[in-house]
């Protein structure tokens, strides 16, 4: 009996009318997929991605080198080396993170007092060496330029909840 049954559905192409069935049945609902990369799916304003270091609005770096991200870092990423400025103020001469150390845990941010380490929205950031995802505190700053507008609107957004 089962052998007929077997045999009557390769006949009648079963299967592959089932599966064209289910196939059309999706044909008009709203798509589920992303045309990725010139679509991006909604981030929380939690993501945790690539880490940028922030400034204040007159350009000054917010960063006053406490050393307390890299105290907390458990991947051992983070190397600061600080020395006082001429007019007393401490700056960082040295902030490197490892990024193939880190884990993306996001402690730095939160230990940060003056929300400069922050992990930005950018989870676009492969890279083709082991050495481009050895960031230094230009390509930082660099990357606080370029996603500050983003990050102030998501540190606002979260703010309720902090
Ligand atoms: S996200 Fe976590 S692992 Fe990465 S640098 Fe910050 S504290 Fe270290
Ligand atoms: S980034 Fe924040 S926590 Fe890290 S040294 Fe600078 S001020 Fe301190």
């Amino acid at each position: 009996m089962a052998f007929l049954d077997r045999t009557a559905r390769s006949f009648l192409l079963a299967e592959l009318l089932s599966g064209m069935k289910l196939t059309f049945s999706y044909m008009f609902k709203p798509k589920v997929t992303l045309n990725y990369p010139y679509e991006k799916g909604p981030l929380s304003p939690r993501f945790r991605g690539e880490h940028v270091l922030r400034r204040y609005p007159n350009g000054e770096e917010r960063c006053i080198a406490c050393k307390l991200c890299e105290a907390v870092c458990p991947a051992l990423a983070i190397t600061i080396e600080a020395e006082p400025r001429e007019d007393g103020s401490r700056r960082t001469t040295r902030y490197d993170i490892d990024m193939t150390k880190c884990i993306y845990c996001g402690l730095c941010q939160e230990a940060c007092p003056v929300d400069a380490i922050v992990e930005g929205p950018n989870f676009e950031f492969a890279t083709e060496t082991r050495e481009e995802l050895f960031y230094n505190k230009e390509k930082l700053l660099a990357n606080g330029d370029r996603w500050e507008v983003e990050i102030a609107q998501n540190l606002a957004a979260d703010s309720p909840y902090r």
